[in-house]
């Protein structure tokens, strides 16, 4: 991995200079937007208003950073709910900007931008790219998707305000992204990490070694990943690789990104106030301690989003980080509350099964779950790519990979679950997010 990539915070200086505030002077700048915006969605939006009458609240009893508590959540069925404008605050003469995410079902769900949001989601954006080491200079392939999803033109956008080189590939066509880093010489990637998988294999089938490429650094971000996946993404392509969170609801990617300490995501806290609670009760859980993540955005303008619920399970990690960022930082996301299979009346979590499967040799991080119901009983199936070699081995091998990884798996689980062994390319590839779940169960 290259060494070289190690940024002062004098090198994006005025950048990063947010992400260093004293404390005791970002916690007065969170209460003043937060009142601020609280005011502002009061004064402007109808289904904030109501639920503040309820319980008899009024901007002003905003009067410490802890009354957040007292705030009313909003969840996503209230995007829905209130499809396509309900929850702006502004005018849409002040709207420079529309997005929108297709929902599983029915109606998506529509987030708007003033011109000033714009320019605070392209700057925390920026400041993201900076902690993972890049600035001016780099060459960045933006392979998100471009359109209506977030993840495209924000990174793009962020890109642009570091002062680095864009390439806006947008997703798909592997082998036109292999041919661009090559011959741009790309040092950063900007996808979901299912995506850069899927480039590993396309550029070892070209015959292109991707550790002889000028990339160094992966920002990967739209989906949950684990741990044991970006040990896999580093030790195939010689990168970086660096987990950034956001989501469309709050301004799209660029809520909180990992600097290369790699021990947590900082948040960036002058704009977006973290909270964690219980994801049962609501009620807000110390840090340290695993619950769903709640974010309020103190300063957008065009739709606030106050107590959001996210769905996202992680902690606010405890003391400081070694880069001297002061923005708290949260644990990396493994899985979302709404992730959650229930096999048999146990708990079981996508990650848990990632985690296992990248730790068993022989094995490639390509695997799709599948959910049946036989007899009124849940069957759930894990389907695993092997290697090449494995299938190429004697039989025996097969026989007790299938082994080592029905025990590492009833291990984690704590269920038993059918393993099945595919060959490579089986799983059918995604150029977005992984489809880990195929549900067939009726009801
Ligand atoms: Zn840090």
């Amino acid at each position: 991995m290259s060494t070289n990539l190690e940024t002062s915070s004098a090198d994006c200086y005025p950048l990063s200079v947010p992400d260093y505030t004293p404390l005791d002077e970002l916690r007065d700048l969170q209460l003043k937007r937060m009142q601020a915006v609280v005011t502002r969605a009061w004064q402007h939006v109808e289904l904030f208003r109501s639920r503040m009458d309820e319980r008899g609240l009024k901007p002003e009893d905003i009067r410490s950073l802890d009354d957040v508590k007292k705030l009313p959540f909003t969840q996503k069925s209230d995007l829905r709910d209130t499809y396509p404008f309900g929850l702006f605050a502004s005018p849409m003469k002040d709207v420079v900007r529309l997005h929108a995410s297709s929902g599983t079902t029915g109606k998506p769900i529509v987030v708007a931008y003033t011109q000033e949001d714009v320019d605070v989601w392209s700057s925390v954006l920026a400041r993201a790219l900076a902690g993972c080491g890049l600035r001016r200079g780099d060459i960045v392939q933006v392979a998100y998707g471009y359109g209506l999803f977030t993840g495209g033109l924000g990174a793009h956008y962020g890109a642009e305000a570091l002062g680095a080189t864009v390439v806006p590939a947008s997703g798909g066509h592997a082998d036109r992204q292999l041919m661009l880093m090559r011959d741009f010489g790309v040092t950063a990637m900007c996808c979901t990490p299912t995506y850069f998988l899927h480039l590993i294999d396309r550029a070892a089938e070209l015959g292109i070694d991707m550790k002889k490429l000028p990339l160094r650094a992966g920002v990967f971000g739209a989906e949950p990943w684990t741990q044991s996946m970006r040990e896999y993404i580093q030790k195939m392509s010689s990168i970086e690789a660096f987990d950034i969170y956001g989501l469309s609801e709050i301004i799209g990617p660029g809520v909180g990104c990992e600097c290369r300490r790699h021990n947590g995501l900082h948040i960036f806290e002058d704009h977006f106030y973290p909270e964690i609670v219980d994801p049962e009760t609501g009620e807000p859980l110390p840090d340290g301690t695993e619950g769903e993540l709640v974010l309020t955005t103190l300063s957008k303008q065009a739709m606030p989003m106050i107590r959001y619920r996210t769905h996202d399970m992680t902690s606010i990690l405890t003391g400081t980080c070694p880069c001297g960022r002061t923005l708290r930082r949260i644990d990396r996301i493994g899985r979302r509350s709404d992730d959650m299979l229930i096999i048999r009346g146990v708990n079981v979590f996508p990650s848990q099964i990632e985690t296992a499967l990248l730790e068993t040799e022989g094995t490639l991080p390509h695997y799709q779950i599948l959910l049946t119901r036989v007899s009124g009983l849940d069957q759930m199936e894990v389907q695993v790519e092997v290697t090449p070699q494995m299938f190429n081995d004697k039989i025996g091998a097969l026989q007790e990979l299938h082994q080592r990884l029905q025990g590492a798996l009833d291990r984690v689980l704590g269920i038993r679950v059918r393993v099945s062994l595919v060959e490579a390319h089986t799983i059918e590839r995604s150029e977005g997010k992984a489809k880990r779940v195929i549900d067939r169960r009726t009801s």
